[in-house]
């Protein structure tokens, strides 16, 4: 069987044919110049390195049952055989001998360093037993489940649903609620999904060539695009990879960059370049015209004139004047991206959007864009996400929740468009409330988010977290201040539903156990996934059926029956179960195409790993629906009510489905930001961030740090456990531009301290002209830390000490990354000693008063390090940081809104609950 018939379209050829897969010869290839042949079956999972869910194909030893290697699979729609660097280092990862690989449970105090091997039934036990007390005593909020990588296509949901909890917590205020905001708000839809390979220009506000977002999947469709005619652009400070592979890079100042779109919108409008019949038809702007020129006709002629007037102040030199870019640059791009009409594609997520107060509004601009040359939605242009990610439905689904956290959604910030995440710590420690039993699911964040050691103050006060379980693949900053730490599968060991918007096309991948998939396949048969894995490292699907049943044995809490077999009614539900009623049921064209190749639906799955199931999705907003005599139709915005639902939008006579927006257009215009209290940003605009350089004191030398990029090969927490990957990346010096090094008279090498608002930390200067002026730089994912052995990988961590000093805390290497002996011969070749700087932990919080976004660029100043500091300080002022969260939660707007609700109802949210749930109950007098 060839590629070309299970995935047409594909040009590669050079990979194992699929039915071959059971058994492929190849030469050893350590072997050479012997020929000894192996023999393979290949099994294919998904990549758990990044979200982009790449296809991986596991060589499985037949001998030894063992995996020698993972490649690519072909037949995955994304990545079609391809991977970055992070791919096939899952290898490094399931045979790292620093691995955890059998339940801990703590034996001293919490954080001390004691640990005992228990068994999963004693872990499933003790901790279904304390959950099944705290829903018994109606304390339901004091469950929280806290994810850092996410995986799980709506299973954690549904896990959570059934436990009746309001308990999601996510990274995602660290890392992309802002621009999802800025895109949610135009559209309905958080993320986009541009199509870069039909695309006439391209502009991008991140780095996808080397690292972005779906940045494999997306930098070969890039390169695709370019190939074929399109232009790139890039707007970054930093002469990233990607900025060096475009056409234009427009080194704009961090946190300017909304003012350079809507200069490039003026210019789309000035110049006659805008597609004003688009706008016409599908934007608000009679909503517009009637909530902000009620005195005015309400005309289209009326309305260009008025946002002709809206974004009169920026001019080309404006945009320079805050940017940096040369104007005639940015009128240049702008006229090709008006000349590209139809086929915009853009993409931001975290950089500008992410670093930057205000950050969303560089969304809306960017989509202002899109919106301006017609662009949404086209071959070539930027879809909503959700036109091209599969979700699946269960046989029965949970019905949703009553309950509101105020730890998660706080009436501060009542558009926050995930969870307070990052600021948990500091919600407990004013008293907002206590957790009893708290899961972190691969997820650091005492070395990931700003501010940790306010992290490590909370996890060891028991009286704030009562239990708190560490569900990971690798031992973390967080994990040794936990009660149990569960070892839990890298990719190529659990079971999970992936699937992202990496084209236009629409697709699901099945991630599995790999060495159990061989197994089984060969006629053997296992109960639970530890049984195959390394020691008993097991995955988060069958630990959470096992949990559900053990906190509700008897069923009387009404959580067991949403485990049980939708085949035999009344039992325990199997891994094998669930998977196969969503094969079987929930995935369109699955059942026949398996029927096609002789297979079960789950087979198939298990034996190709991936299913395409629309390519060219296209035009979603602009399908028929058809309506019933008694629809009403708003006369405002043309939205078409049933029984006071929206169903769709009245567009040229016809009633389509449009988007899921209040007005069911595209929000030129939000109604929802003018009636919650930030009526100046109604429209898409430019805020000034908190880095901007009128807020630096130049006499002070005060400069801005952007924190925000990452090395290509690392992936947070767990590149320090892949050997590869340290040996390729481990530093992550300190860009400084040439004219500020000799200012400062700094030399590449050089040790230099960054002074945050909150601390310090010491690192080493690299003097180069790929940064912006002003601006200095360095790579997140870098500087592990272990305070003790046994609780770190020595491929990558260095040792510390962590002491109280002067009003803080003092964090100090004490020995670098060096050799070690193990059962891998390279841990003792280790040739490199550095294993990076740890800078988030200097960092304060920085919530965004509308998104709830952290903004992640700092307020420094650099200076050569003083006598006494050593390379790799941190010092952390936790008063200080305290003093930096207030007065942030100051800028913000709280509510209730309009109808005293918590959160507009139209407003997603993670784990939703019931609509009466978003009323805001009464404040006490
Ligand atoms: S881009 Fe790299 S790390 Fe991300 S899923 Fe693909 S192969 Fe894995």
């Amino acid at each position: 069987m060839t590629i070309e018939r299970l995935l047409p379209g594909s040009a590669l050829q050079s990979y194992p044919p699929p039915d071959l897969w059971d058994d492929w010869r190849e030469y050893d290839v350590k072997a050479w110049p012997r020929r000894v042949e192996r023999r393979y079956l290949l099994v294919p999972t998904i990549c758990f390195n990044c979200e982009a869910a790449c296809g991986l194909l596991a060589f499985v030893d037949r001998e030894t049952m063992r995996v020698r290697k993972f490649e690519g699979n072909p037949l995955h729609p994304a990545s079609r055989g391809r991977n970055c660097a992070k791919g096939p280092a899952t290898i490094n990862q399931i045979h790292d001998p620093e691995r955890i690989l059998y339940p801990l449970k703590r034996a001293g105090a919490r954080g001390a360093g004691r640990w005992q091997r228990v068994s999963w039934d004693q872990v499933l036990d003790e901790i279904g037993a304390r959950i099944r007390k705290a829903f018994q005593e109606g304390r339901r909020n004091e469950v929280m489940y806290h994810v850092g990588r996410p995986g799980h296509e709506r299973a954690m949901d549904r896990v959570l649903k059934a436990w009746g909890i309001d308990g999601h917590n996510s990274h995602t205020n660290v890392c992309s609620s802002s621009a999802r905001l800025g895109y949610a708000l135009w559209s309905g839809y958080d993320r986009p999904s541009p199509d870069h390979a039909r695309a006439r220009f391209i502009l991008l506000l991140s780095a996808h060539l080397e690292a972005g977002h779906y940045f494999n999947p997306h930098a070969q469709r890039i390169i695709e695009g370019k190939l074929a005619g399109a232009k790139l652009a890039v707007m970054d400070p930093r002469l990233s990879n990607t900025a060096s592979m475009a056409d234009f890079w427009l080194p704009t100042y961090p946190g300017s960059e909304a003012a350079v779109l809507l200069a490039m919108a003026k210019v789309l409008l000035d110049e006659g370049l805008a597609d004003l019949d688009y706008v016409e038809r599908w934007t608000n702007w009679r909503e517009y015209m009637a909530h902000r020129r009620a005195g005015e006709e309400p005309t289209f002629a009326a309305f260009v004139a008025a946002l002709k007037d809206e974004y009169r102040a920026f001019t080309p030199e404006l945009a320079q004047a805050e940017s940096g870019v040369d104007p005639h640059r940015i009128v240049e791009v702008a006229r090709l991206i008006g000349a590209a009409r139809g086929a915009f594609a853009s993409h931001v997520w975290r950089g500008s959007a992410s670093g930057n107060l205000g950050g969303w509004q560089v969304a809306r601009a960017l989509q202002l864009l899109t919106v301006l040359t017609a662009s949404v939605g086209t071959p070539g242009g930027t879809s909503p996400s959700a036109w091209n990610k599969y979700k699946p439905f269960f046989w029965e689904e949970p019905p949703a929740h009553a309950q509101w956290n105020d730890l998660l959604f706080p009436r501060e910030w009542p558009l926050s468009h995930y969870e307070m995440s990052f600021l948990l710590p500091h919600f407990l420690k004013e008293g907002r409330g206590t957790l009893d039993v708290y899961f972190t699911r691969v997820y650091n964040p005492v070395w990931t988010n700003p501010d940790g050691m306010m992290w490590v103050d909370v996890l060891k006060d028991e009286a704030l977290v009562g239990l708190h379980a560490a569900l990971t693949p690798t031992w973390s900053e967080t994990a040794i201040f936990a009660d149990y730490v569960l070892p839990m599968g890298h990719a190529g060991e659990r079971h999970d539903i992936q699937s992202q918007e990496t084209h236009s096309g629409k697709w699901v991948s099945f991630r599995q156990p790999v060495v159990r998939a061989a197994r089984e396949r060969l006629g053997e048969t296992f109960r639970f996934t530890y049984e195959t894995n390394p020691g008993e490292v097991w995955e988060e699907d069958e630990f959470w059926i096992e949990l559900s049943w053990r906190i509700d044995p008897d069923g009387a809490l009404g959580i067991r029956r949403w485990f049980e077999s939708p085949y035999r009614p009344g039992e325990k539900l199997t891994v094998e179960e669930y998977y196969r009623w969503i094969f079987e049921n929930a995935v369109p064209g699955l059942p026949e195409a398996a029927a096609r190749e002789g297979l079960a639906p789950l087979d198939y799955m298990r034996r190709y790993g991936a299913f395409l199931i629309e390519s060219d999705v296209h035009e979603r907003h602009a399908q028929p629906v058809h309506v019933p005599a008694a629809a009403v139709r708003d006369p405002e915005t043309g939205r078409v009510d049933v029984e006071g639902r929206p169903v769709g939008v009245e567009i040229d006579g016809e009633v389509v489905s449009g988007f899921p927006t209040p007005s069911r257009r595209l929000e030129l215009y939000s109604r929802t930001l003018e009636e919650w209290g930030w009526p100046e940003e109604a429209l898409p605009g430019y805020i000034r961030s908190h880095v901007h350089r009128d807020a630096l004191d130049a006499a002070k030398g005060e400069m801005l740090l952007l924190p925000t990029f990452r090395l290509p090969t690392l992936i947070h927490t767990r590149s320090g456990n892949a050997k590869y990957l340290s040996e390729i990346s481990h530093r992550n010096p300190v860009w400084i531009h040439t004219g500020d090094a000799r200012r400062l008279g700094i030399a590449t090498g050089d040790l230099l301290r960054v002074t945050t608002e909150i601390g310090h930390f010491v690192n080493r200067a690299w003097v180069t002209e790929s940064i912006a002026p002003g601006v200095v730089a360095c790579s997140h994912h870098l500087g592990r830390w272990r305070l003790r052995e046994g609780e770190g990988s020595r491929w990558s961590t260095a040792a510390v000490r962590l002491a109280p000093h002067d009003s803080g805390w003092l964090l100090r290497q004490v020995q670098g990354v060096g050799p070690f002996r193990s059962g891998d011969p390279d841990s003792s070749r280790i040739f490199w000693s550095d294993g990076g700087v740890h800078q988030n932990l200097a960092f304060p919080v920085h919530p965004d008063p509308v998104s709830g976004m952290h903004c992640w660029h700092q307020k420094v100043v650099v200076a050569r390090a003083p006598v006494g500091d050593h390379y790799g300080d941190v010092y952390v002022d936790t008063k200080r940081s305290m003093d930096v969260y207030r007065e942030w939660l100051a800028r913000a707007r709280p509510g209730p809104g309009p109808g005293g609700l918590r959160r507009p109802l139209w407003l997603d949210r993670p784990l939703r609950p019931t609509e009466a749930t978003f009323l805001s109950p009464p404040r006490p007098l």
